[in-house]
C-alpha cells in the first residue's frame, strides 16, 4: 500500500482517468502526465511544522487547515525544461506542477539557478505551498557527478511539496539567523559557482543536494532553532575528507528535523549536547571549499517510526529514524539509496524564508499582509483584509493598493470585491508608506457561473502596471516593488509640458451592459488642474482619456487617484492613479538602457538570468547580467526599454555586449513619435533595430516580444543615439 504520510485516510480507489491539462511543452522539456493510474488520496492535517508531501499524478491532497476547512489539490501533471544552458557556466531549468486546487486549474512553477529560486511561496485558499521538485527534473539534468545527490534528493513520486497552513509558521519556535549576516535575502550569485542553489545542476551536471552560500572563511554560524543534540558526522579529525555537522530537533508533534552545515572550520560547542537557538556554534567556510569559500546547508525532515524505540536521546546516531549519519555528502559519496522512505529532503530556502520573515518582524520592517483567503463563488462580495500589514515608524501616510488578477483593483485596508467569472486568481496587496513599498500575493479559487449583470474593470494593455498577473507567477523574495498597480506615469518638463495622452478601457466582465461611466476624484474635490480626464464611447465600448499639463509647475511628483464609476455594475467604482513627474534636468541624447536600470521592465517570472561565475565576463552581457526567455514564445511576455530622451531622430540598436545566439530571431516593437513599428530582428546578422524619431520625454519605448520568437531571446540592453533633429512638431 502506498504510504500516506499522515496515515489518516489511505484510499486506494478504482482506476481514475485523469484528463490531461492542455499546456504547451517547450522544446527539450520533459513532461509527464497520467492517462490512467491508481490515484491516491493523501490526507494531511495542519500541524505546527511544515509538512513535506510527495504526490503522483492523479493523487489528491486533502489538507485540513487549523480552522477545520480542507483544501483539495489534485496533481494533474508535471514537467521540467532547460531554460538556458551556458557553456561554460551551468544550466538554468524550470519545472512546473499542473494542479487543480479546490476545483480550479493552476500551475505552480519554479526556476532553479536564477534569483527566482529564492521565492515567496504560493498561498492558495489558505494553503502555503513550496513546490520543492519534480521527478522530471532528474530525467532532464544528466546524472554524472556527484551521483548520490540525484538519488537522495529525487522524489519517490512525481512531485514533492512543502506545505503549511498559511496562518502557521514553518516551525513553532521563533528562529534566529543561521548565518551571521545582516540582510534578509539570498543572492543566487553567491551559490558557489552560481549553480549550487538547492538542486541546482552542479557544474551543469547533477542536482546539488543542499544550498551553498559563499562567505568568508571564519564566518560564524548560529543555531537557527533549538537542537536536542548535535555533532560532527564527518570530521577531518576522524579521518574524513571534510567537517560536516548535523543538528537534530525532535518537535513535540513527532517530526524530526536534521539541519546540516558542511565545510566548517571549528565547532565552538561541545558535541552530543543540546544547543539553544541563537548560540554561535561554529566557524565556517574554510575546509575543502573548492574555488569559493562557502558553507553547504541541508534540510531533512523525517517522521519518527512509532514502532521503533527511541534510544539515548543525546546521541545523534541513535535517534530513532536513520538519518544516514555515516553518509558522505556532496562530492565524495558512494551512491546510496535513501535508507528510510520517511526522510525527505527539502530546500533549505524554506527555513531561510522563515528566518528572514522573523527577523523582519523583530526589526518592524514594512510588511504587506493579507488575511487568508477561502474559496469563493462568483458574484459573492468578499471582504479582504490587510490585517497584519506592518507600518514602519514613518509618519507618512500608509497606502494600500489591491489587484484581483482579473483587471479589478481597490484601495484601502478592507476592500470588498466580487469575482465575475470562475477561475483561480492572484490577489495582490501593495502597501506604500511614501518611502518604501512591500507586496504579498495570495490566490483564491472562484467557482460558479459568470455573473448576469455588468461587472466593471479597467484595462490598459500597454501599461505594465495594469498587466494581469498570471496565476503561475511567484515573487522573488525581497525584490523591489517598482510600481503601484493601475498607475499611469507621465514625464513632463517645461520644454514639453504636455506629454502624449493615455487611454484606459472601461470593460465589462459580466453580462448586460455598462451604464455611462463618470470619473470623480477622491473626496469629491475634483481633479487637480494639471489633470484632464474625459470619458468617450458608450455601453461596453467606453474608455477614459487621461491627459496632463505641467505648464508652470515646479519639479516634483504629483499623484492623483481618480475613480471610474459605472452605476449598477459589480465592483464599481474602480480606482486609477495618475502620477505626473515634472523634471528639471535635461533629458538624454545618448543612452544605454540596461536590465538593471529604472527604464527597464520585463514581465516577471518569465525572463530569468544566471549568475554563473564560470561564465567568462565577456559572455555575461551588458553590466554583467542579462535575462532570457528560455526559448519559449508565449504571447504577452515582453521586455521593455524606456528612456527620458531629447526630441530627435535616434539610431536604436542592441548592445554589443549582449551574447546573442546565432539562431535567434524575434519581434521588436518600437513606439516612436510617429506611431508604432514592429521590426523582425536577427541580432546575429545585425544589432541595429532601426532609426526612429522620438518626442522629448518618456513616451516612446523599445520592446522585445517573446511571442513568435525563435531560439533563445536575450533581453539585456538597448542603445539609443541621437543622430538628427526632430522633423515632427512636438
Ligand atoms: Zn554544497
Amino acid at each position: 500500500m502506498k504510504d500516506a504520510r499522515e496515515g489518516k485516510t489511505m484510499i486506494r480507489p478504482m482506476i481514475s482517468r485523469i484528463r490531461l491539462a492542455a499546456w504547451s511543452v517547450a522544446i527539450g522539456s520533459i513532461a509527464s502526465s497520467p492517462t490512467c493510474l491508481a490515484a491516491e488520496t493523501i490526507a494531511v492535517s495542519a500541524r505546527d511544522t511544515v509538512a513535506p508531501v510527495e504526490m503522483d499524478h492523479g493523487d489528491e491532497l486533502r489538507f485540513t487547515l487549523r480552522n477545520g476547512r480542507t483544501v483539495s489539490m489534485v496533481l494533474e501533471g508535471t514537467e521540467a525544461a532547460i531554460v538556458e544552458r551556458v557553456e561554460p557556466g551551468g544550466i538554468i531549468y524550470r519545472f512546473a506542477c499542473h494542479v487543480r486546487i479546490d476545483g480550479q486549474r493552476m500551475t505552480l512553477q519554479r526556476f532553479v539557478c536564477a534569483q527566482e529560486c529564492f521565492y515567496e511561496p504560493y498561498v492558495v485558499d489558505g494553503l502555503r505551498i513550496w513546490p520543492d521538485t519534480v521527478k522530471a527534473v532528474f530525467d532532464l539534468v544528466p546524472v554524472r557527478y556527484p551521483r548520490d545527490g540525484n538519488l537522495r534528493c529525487r522524489p519517490r513520486k512525481a512531485a514533492r511539496f512543502a506545505l503549511q497552513d498559511a496562518e502557521l509558521r514553518v516551525c513553532p519556535q521563533q528562529t534566529h539567523v543561521w548565518l551571521d549576516e545582516p540582510h534578509d535575502f539570498l543572492d543566487v550569485g553567491r551559490c558557489y559557482n552560481g549553480d549550487d542553489c538547492y538542486l541546482g545542476p552542479y557544474l551543469g551536471q547533477a542536482c546539488h543536494v543542499g544550498l551553498d552560500i559563499n562567505h568568508r572563511a571564519g564566518s560564524l554560524l548560529l543555531a537557527p532553532i533549538d537542537f536536542d543534540t548535535q555533532a560532527w558526522f564527518n570530521s577531518l579529525a576522524a579521518g574524513h575528507n571534510n567537517n560536516r555537522w548535523r543538528g537534530i530537533r525532535r518537535w513535540p508533534n513527532g517530526d524530526v528535523w536534521a539541519l546540516q552545515t558542511h565545510h566548517l572550520i571549528e565547532l565552538l560547542v561541545p558535541q552530543h549536547a543540546p544547543l539553544p537557538v541563537g548560540t554561535r556554534y561554529a566557524t565556517t567556510a574554510g575546509v575543502h571549499v573548492g574555488s569559493h569559500e562557502h558553507t553547504h546547508f541541508e534540510f531533512k525532515v523525517g517522521r519518527r517510526h512509532p514502532d521503533r524505540p527511541l534510544s539515548a536521546p543525546d546521541d545523534p546516531a541513535s535517534i530513532a529514524w536513520p538519518i544516514d549519519f555515516d553518509d558522505q555528502s556532496e562530492a565524495d559519496s558512494s551512491a546510496a539509496a535513501p535508507k528510510d522512505p520517511e526522510v525527505l529532503h527539502l530546500d533549505p530556502w524554506v527555513l531561510f524564508w522563515q528566518i528572514f520573515e522573523d527577523r523582519k518582524a523583530r526589526h518592524s520592517e514594512l510588511t504587506a499582509a493579507l488575511q487568508s483567503l477561502r474559496p469563493a463563488r462568483t458574484g459573492e462580495p468578499i471582504m479582504f483584509s490587510a490585517a497584519g500589514s506592518r507600518q514602519t515608524n514613518s509618519d507618512r501616510q500608509f497606502g494600500y493598493r489591491w489587484t484581483f488578477g482579473d483587471g479589478g483593483s481597490a484601495t484601502g485596508p478592507n476592500p470588498r470585491y466580487a469575482f465575475a467569472r470562475p477561475g483561480l486568481y492572484p490577489v495582490t496587496i501593495v502597501v506604500d508608506d511614501g518611502r518604501q513599498r512591500a507586496t504579498r500575493t495570495q490566490h483564491i479559487a472562484v467557482s460558479g457561473p459568470p455573473v448576469a449583470g455588468p461587472a466593471l474593470v479597467l484595462a490598459a494593455p500597454d501599461e505594465p502596471s495594469f498587466r494581469l498577473r498570471p496565476a503561475a507567477v511567484a515573487d522573488v523574495y525581497g525584490g523591489p516593488v517598482r510600481s503601484l498597480p493601475h498607475t499611469l506615469t507621465f514625464v513632463a518638463r517645461a520644454s514639453r509640458p504636455v506629454p502624449n495622452d493615455r487611454v484606459v478601457a472601461v470593460r465589462n466582465l459580466g453580462g448586460g451592459e455598462l451604464a455611462p461611466a463618470s470619473v470623480t476624484c477622491r473626496g469629491g474635490a475634483g481633479a487637480p488642474a494639471w489633470l484632464k480626464i474625459q470619458t468617450t464611447g458608450d455601453g461596453d465600448r467606453q474608455s477614459v482619456q487621461v491627459a496632463v499639463d505641467a505648464t508652470g509647475m515646479n519639479s516634483g511628483t504629483y499623484p492623483a487617484t481618480v475613480y471610474v464609476d459605472c452605476p449598477g455594475a459589480v465592483n464599481s467604482p474602480q480606482p486609477l492613479t495618475v502620477s505626473l513627474e515634472v523634471r528639471g534636468d535635461a533629458p538624454a541624447a545618448e543612452v544605454t538602457i540596461d536590465d538593471r536600470d529604472e527604464g527597464f521592465y520585463a514581465t516577471p517570472y518569465f525572463w530569468v538570468g544566471h549568475r554563473f561565475s564560470r561564465c567568462p565576463p565577456d559572455r555575461r552581457g551588458n553590466g554583467g547580467f542579462y535575462l532570457s526567455n528560455g526559448g519559449s514564445a508565449p504571447a504577452g511576455e515582453f521586455a521593455r526599454f524606456t528612456s527620458d530622451l531629447q526630441a530627435g531622430v535616434y539610431q536604436v540598436s542592441f548592445s554589443d555586449a549582449t551574447p546573442f545566439r546565432p539562431d535567434t530571431e524575434f519581434d521588436v516593437r518600437v513606439r516612436h513619435a510617429g506611431g508604432e513599428a514592429t521590426v523582425r530582428c536577427r541580432p546575429a546578422t545585425s544589432r541595429r533595430i532601426g532609426r526612429f524619431e522620438f518626442h522629448e520625454g518618456a513616451d516612446g519605448f523599445v520592446e522585445i516580444q517573446a511571442a513568435d520568437s525563435r531560439g533563445l531571446v536575450i533581453a539585456d540592453a538597448v542603445r539609443l543615439e541621437r543622430v538628427g533633429s526632430s522633423q515632427l512638431s512636438p
